[in-house]
């Protein structure tokens, strides 16, 4: 079949930002193909880039604005709606929000940005929340899955994005992998590093309690009990001191702290580690050798660091033990915290935290306020941090915050212990959701406003590297839906009537490129990077801070931005929810490879059919102690919910562990994790909380012929990344 036209676009699922060709016919998306010339992926893609893209031809897509019918039964009560007109509909978002912000203010309104749209998008709504409702009360996923590595990166070099480009990662000489499964979350970049080891010699070091694919390339595998890494990495770092494989000049020249550090270090032995974490002594004395005596190294870490109540520590942990040894700020050494989604990185980048404006750019700082002020028509901008996404449930049922403006998220299904999440939005006095589909959050909503997929829309994302690329319009709008930044400016110049705010704050654009120019405008690391240039280029690392820098690929050659590198004394504390004889189990949850997030995109895509239902998986010793297979139906139980969900028994849990992955909402692993927070970072400890399991029945009304086990469909047998 021949294509109508072919559109160059970026993967709407992971942070790889793959380049896929969008073949199109009859308006729909019949077949996604990868340039071979263009980075980063160089003609690979993954079975969700490759297959997963359906989605957006699904019918289930909201097609109209909703208004919730049934307002006078509690939030809870099932929804009833009617469609409604767009005019209606804002009208009715503007009218209830400015009533708040004239009662309340605007801290009692939050807008949840979206790590899945584009960084138009997201400017736009931090912008409308910031300058028309007068609060800094926005945030989006990543508090939920790379906090821990923002703020541990942030205190000890003032940057938190990944250091190095993907490109170096074919040439590595050494490198470690700690929490990422990389395979199955990072598809195309696992392809990269095994590349790294096969055809180049590079020696990686896994550390990870689960037996992963990256462990069959693995030079070492240090397999930590969870929940124990700062053990782990502090005692790498006690090796390299005794040994002393540090690196004394880049330690003076580039570092503070030091001595004060490896006096810290002296009760962090290897033997001790062996004790707390299960890994043995002397691997953690080969590891330590190994990265501190490499040409250069680098580390790539995940959610397993991140998602920790002490992710934070988890960070300081690797970044201290990479300054003492020297390796950062040249190509193929470095810090690299993957991210997720397609566009979390660009969602931070475009002021979706609750504390910066675009790049990063505090808002408590008086200049950098004055510069927004003016470009914004606003003397008054809100100079207090706000409040994290972690943080909005206990304001929402304290009264404290009464509205939230969703943006593409699906905090039911992310947030963690949900039972607590959902009395929270059923408190709430005002709830609007803007999406694709109608999502878990939605259901609950007033008012649900539809929005376009990355398919149907202008403007750019920026995947982990930093690297920031188009996307284009290959299909037209479904139904009366509309791209984010029309809806939020249509709402934001209805708000700002209703708040009588003039002049404007500015909310007339006719393409996504003239807000990026806005943005380029009041942020110096993207000032080089233009529409044309990423038209010429394809694509740009920021920083980028003029037309004639070439970009970067790799960060921290001279100097780091808070100057000289920190070490930070680090205490090892066991904060998590550990077993005991009640719930004799560890549970961690994370991804599988063919589904994404929430699932709110692949389980409505043909990926669905491959990996449909939420599975537990389970030691084989664990299983024969339970009396359970693979197939069987298992309830799983925290102090905070239970679900009811198949069990796969697989080595690759070690005894004792669990793992369940969160894309399902019939089984919705967050039901029973832990909303214990990461005292700096606010993330939740999603890694590591306590559960039991029991054999029980398949729910009431299964089908039979779905009721077979997953395995007889072929579907667990294959772990392979399917990477073409
Ligand atoms: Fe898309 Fe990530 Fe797969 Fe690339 S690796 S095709 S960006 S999901």
């Amino acid at each position: 079949m021949l294509a109508e036209r072919v559109v160059r676009s970026t993967c709407p699922f992971c942070g790889v930002g793959c380049q896929v060709d969008l073949h199109v016919r009859d308006e729909v998306i019949y077949r996604v193909s990868a340039p071979y010339d263009a980075a980063p992926n160089y003609g690979m893609l993954c079975v969700k880039g490759r297959f997963g893209t359906d989605f957006t031809s699904h019918p289930s897509r909201l097609t109209s604005p909703l208004i919730r019918v049934n307002t006078s039964e509690p939030r809870s009560a099932p929804p009833v709606w009617r469609q409604a007109g767009w005019d209606e509909a804002l009208d009715l978002v503007a009218d209830r929000l400015a009533a708040i912000v004239r009662e309340s203010g605007g801290d009692a309104i939050a807008g949840f940005a979206c790590a899945k749209a584009t960084n138009e998008d997201n400017y736009l709504l931090q912008k409308m929340v910031r300058a028309v409702l007068g609060t800094n009360n926005i945030d989006h996923c990543s508090r939920l899955c790379h906090a821990g590595s923002v703020a541990g990166l942030q205190l000890a070099i003032g940057s938190s994005a990944m250091s190095n480009s993907i490109a170096e990662m074919e040439h590595l000489d050494t490198f470690i992998v700690t929490g990422s499964n990389t395979t199955e979350t990072h598809p195309v970049i696992s392809n990269f590093l095994k590349r790294a080891v096969r055809q180049h010699g590079a020696r990686l070091i896994v550390v990870d309690p689960r037996k992963i694919e990256m462990t069959d390339f693995a030079t070492l595998w240090l397999r930590q009990r969870p929940g124990t890494d700062v053990a782990v990495w502090q005692a790498m770092a006690h090796v390299v001191v005794k040994e002393r494989l540090y690196n004394d000049r880049f330690i003076q020249e580039r570092t503070e702290g030091f001595s004060d550090y490896v006096e810290s270090l002296e009760a962090f032995t290897p033997e001790w580690a062996e004790e707390v974490s299960g890994v043995p002594a002397e691997s953690i004395r080969q590891a330590a050798r190994m990265y501190a005596t490499a040409t250069a190294a680098s580390v790539y870490w995940g959610m397993g660091i991140s998602q920790s109540s002490h992710g934070t520590d988890n960070t300081l942990a690797i970044t201290n033990l990479a300054l003492m040894c020297g390796q950062l700020g040249r190509e193929g050494t470095g810090l690299n915290p993957l991210r997720g989604q397609n566009n979390v990185q660009g969602c931070s980048d475009s002021g979706g935290l609750p504390y910066v404006y675009t790049a990063y750019q505090r808002v408590e700082d008086s200049a950098i306020r004055a510069r927004f002020s003016q470009a914004w028509n606003r003397s008054d901008l809100n100079p207090t941090p706000g409040l994290m996404i972690t943080e909005l449930a206990d304001a929402a049922l304290a009264g404290a915050v009464r509205a939230f403006f969703v943006m593409g998220e699906d905090p039911l299904t992310s947030e963690p212990n949900l039972n607590h999440a959902r009395h929270a939005l059923e408190k709430l006095d005002f709830l609007v959701c803007q999406d694709i589909f109608l999502n878990t959050t939605a259901e609950l909503a007033d008012v649900v406003l539809p929005s376009v997929s990355f398919a149907e829309k202008d403007g750019t994302f920026t995947n982990s590297d930093r690297r920031i690329q188009r996307v284009r319009t290959a299909l037209p709008s479904v139904g009366e839906s509309r791209p984010d930044w029309v809806i939020v400016c249509d709402l934001a110049r209805r708000l700002e009537a209703r708040l009588g705010q003039s002049p404007s704050a500015g909310f007339d654009y006719r393409h996504p490129s003239e807000i990026w120019e806005e943005m380029r405008r009041l942020t110096p690391d993207f000032g080089g990077i233009d529409y044309d240039r990423l038209e010429r280029e394809g694509g740009v690392h920021w920083p980028c801070p003029a037309q004639d820098h070439p970009g970067s690929p790799y960060l921290f050659k001279d100097d780091f931005p808070r100057g000289r590198g920190k070490f930070w004394k680090l205490e090892y504390g066991t904060e998590s929810e550990l077993p005991d004889d009640e719930y004799p189990f560890i549970l961690s949850t994370g991804r599988v490879l063919y589904h994404w997030h929430g699932g709110t995109l692949s389980r409505r895509s043909k990926l669905d059919e491959i990996w449909p239902e939420a599975t537990v998986e389970l030691h084989p010793d664990d299983g024969a102690q339970l009396g359970v297979e693979t197939g069987d139906w298992v309830e799983v139980a925290s102090r905070r919910g239970a679900i009811r969900l198949r069990v796969m028994v697989s080595e690759r849990s070690p005894r004792g562990t669990v793992f369940i992955p969160f894309h399902f909402v019939e089984a919705a692993a967050n039901l029973l994790t832990l909303d214990r927070l990461d005292p700096r970072a606010k993330i939740p400890d999603f890694k590591v909380c306590a559960v039991r399991l029991a054999k029980t029945e398949p729910p009431p009304g299964r089908d039979p012929e779905s009721d077979r086990p997953l395995t007889e469909r072929g579907a667990i047998k294959d772990q392979a990344a399917l990477v073409h």
